[in-house]
């Protein structure tokens, strides 16, 4: 399986901007999930708050790192793969639509390819 990998995006009409990559670092620290990477680069880059951001990752966010994008107030996240063990964006949980929570976030998973549609989008 390939390590997991975040990018974070400004998307406007005009033109897709990355802005910050991350892979996963989990074999030094058990907290090094490649979303809480991305969160922490982006903090460490004057972005603390990720509003109106795209996130973009390879496997479906775990628990942790589901809060963690949640707290940054990203506006969307993509994803290509549903993980069964600990997906927290769709599969196990659903994170991104917890009424509790005072931010979330919408969740399309499957392709990027077309992402500004609504047909593969996570319950
Ligand atoms: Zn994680």
């Amino acid at each position: 399986m390939p390590p997991q990998a975040a990018i974070l995006v400004r998307d406007s009409p005009e033109a897709s901007e990355i802005l910050v990559d991350a892979l996963e670092t989990v074999i030094k620290n058990p907290l090094g999930h490649a979303a809480l990477n991305l969160v922490a680069k982006a903090a460490g880059m004057g972005e603390y708050i990720l509003t109106g951001l795209e996130v973009y990752m390879y496997r479906e966010p775990c628990l942790m790192c589901s809060m963690a994008l949640s707290h940054s107030r990203i506006k969307r996240l993509f994803y290509l793969k549903k993980c069964g063990t600990d997906g927290s964006c769709g599969t196990r949980e659903s994170i991104h639509t917890l009424p509790a929570l005072n931010h979330r976030f919408q969740v399309f998973y499957g392709g990027f390819e077309d992402r500004r549609g609504e047909k593969r989008k996570a319950e």
